[in-house]
């Protein structure tokens, strides 16, 4: 079974807290029930697009598809006319999950839509638990490197990878999680509500990220803290304030830290680290495969790192002619084999067969070295973070943390572009702390050189406001020309 606690938990005059959004709960009596009531309605259908707001609503509708054993498509209800409307032709939803107050677009014109109020209850039973390789949920990635692909993820991937996180953290029943995160892609959803429902612990979800409401939550019974780097930075921005001492107090008191969707800078790790004791766990994953990697609760958190492969999954380096690396510390791209991974794009057999080699593993696009123990560093993607400069393949994720220990850099990211003589030039893309007064081109190139070596020091510094991000805060170089 998918989620044995919320069959577990519920149907129990005690029974405890499942989710809570900014005051609004629900046990998992009461999820049990809301959840049974919208499966009644939509069992046998097809697909159903569920309006991913960060509410109790959301929860209850991708718990009633997977009751229902309809796959459910999470959608951000921020995406733009022109996305939305590429995701709905894409995916023909047979119906939309939505609140009755919530205000859908137009895209949505001629899709049959179906209030979910987690009020209305029912019984839940007469539903069998459909097969490990039926489609669970279907996942759109990021859109960083293109157009979003929906991934069908079946439903013993993602058990698979949660009882691996569960392996790797010593999560339980006990664990009360924190979570800011949205609720439409793997991190948000699949880790942080489906995780805590498959073990039985319970979610508090700010709704909207502060290190105040950070600190509130943890010092009062969370256990766990859920993350994307930009919170991290904001928590470490938050600790070298005026007032750190209960947000250090807190953030040193949770059981685990947990970063993912992107790299943590590790001026940012170093930071935390400092101010509390605590050393911040990364892990990695991707919609497709779920979790790959993960520092592990009783394992050694160092910045850079997002630890070994999770208990089932395999992980090699692969050279750009597809041998396999021998010595893991030189640079190669990721590939994953393992019960975790997702069964294809839907629509895209192009895209799927090109996503895997003969042999079954996918290939992530990430690259990466792997130190002695075994702990894997990211190094970057290799459609937009590997530069070729000068005979060097370079990494732009060492040179972005480089340039962030600079006193006048608050962001940075690095692209690559032609470069008559290097083949590629190192651009470093810098937000300045003061826009009054911006670290020179000189100056910064020395810097980069003085901590790494000369042929990674960026030729040409641009200047900017802010970084494109999108809403996990992944930097979205193509929108820097890559
Ligand atoms: P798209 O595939 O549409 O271009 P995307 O790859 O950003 O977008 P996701 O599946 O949400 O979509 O993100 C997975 C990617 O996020 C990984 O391939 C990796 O590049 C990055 N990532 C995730 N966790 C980490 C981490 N801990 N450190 C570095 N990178 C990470
Ligand atoms: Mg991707």
């Amino acid at each position: 079974s998918l989620l044995p606690a919320l069959r577990e938990m519920s149907g129990r005059t005690d029974s405890p807290e499942a989710v809570r959004f900014d005051g609004h709960s629900l046990t998992y009596d009461e999820l049990s029930g809301a959840a049974a009531a919208v499966a009644h309605r939509i069992a046998g259908r097809g697909r159903v697009a569920v309006w991913a707001t960060p509410t109790p609503r959301t929860v209850v509708a991708v718990v009633a598809a997977l009751l229902a054993g309809v796959p459910a498509v999470p959608l951000n209800p921020r995406t733009g006319g022109r996305e939305l409307a590429h995701i709905l032709a894409d995916s023909t939803p047979s119906a939309v999950l939505a609140g009755a107050d919530d205000v859908l677009p137009g895209a949505f014109d001629g899709v049959e839509r179906l209030d979910v109020n987690p009020s209305v209850r029912a019984r839940a039973t007469g539903f069998a638990e459909p097969a490990g390789d039926a489609p669970a949920l279907v996942v759109y990635t990021s859109g960083t490197t293109g157009p979003p692909k929906g991934a069908v993820l079946p439903r013993r991937a993602v058990a698979a990878s949660l009882d691996a996180l569960e392996d790797a953290w010593g999560w339980t029943a006990e664990d009360v999680l924190v979570h800011a995160l949205p609720l439409f892609h793997v991190h948000g959803l699949v880790l942080g509500i489906l995780g805590p429902l498959r073990r039985g612990g319970s979610v508090r979800h700010l709704g909207r990220f502060s290190p105040e409401g950070v600190a509130a939550e943890l010092l009062s019974g969370g256990t766990m803290l859920f993350g994307v780097p930009t919170m991290y930075h904001r928590l470490a921005g938050a600790l070298d304030g005026p007032d750190p001492g209960r947000l250090a107090e807190a953030l040193a008191g949770a059981r685990l830290l947990v970063s993912g969707s992107a790299a943590l800078p590790v001026h940012d790790h170093e930071r935390i680290a400092a101010a509390t004791g605590r050393r911040v766990v990364e892990r990695y994953g991707m919609t497709e495969t779920l979790m790959n990697t993960g520092v592990r609760a009783d394992g050694a958190p160092r910045a850079g790192t997002v630890g070994p492969p999770l208990a089932g999954v395999e992980l090699r380096l692969v050279e750009e002619d597809g041998t396999v690396l021998r010595d893991p510390e030189s640079i190669g791209e990721i590939q994953v084999r393992g019960p975790n991974l997702f069964s294809g794009y839907l629509n895209r057999p192009d895209a799927t067969a090109a996503a895997f080699t003969e042999d079954g593993f996918f290939r992530t696009g990430d690259m990466a070295t792997i130190d002695p123990d075994g702990y894997v560093r990211i190094v970057g993607r290799k459609a937009t973070d590997l530069i070729k400069s000068g005979g060097y393949k370079i990494g732009a994720g060492e040179i972005e943390n480089a340039l962030l220990e600079h006193p006048g850099v608050r962001e940075a990211a690095v692209t690559g572009e032609p470069d008559p003589d290097l083949g590629e030039r190192i651009v470093a893309w810098v937000v300045p702390d003061d826009p009054a007064s911006p670290p020179g081109e000189a100056e910064l190139a020395e810097h980069v050189a003085g901590l790494l070596a000369p042929h990674k020091r960026p030729r040409v510094v641009r200047l900017l406001d802010v970084l494109p991000r999108n809403e996990l805060g992944k930097i979205m170089k193509r929108s820097l020309g890559v």
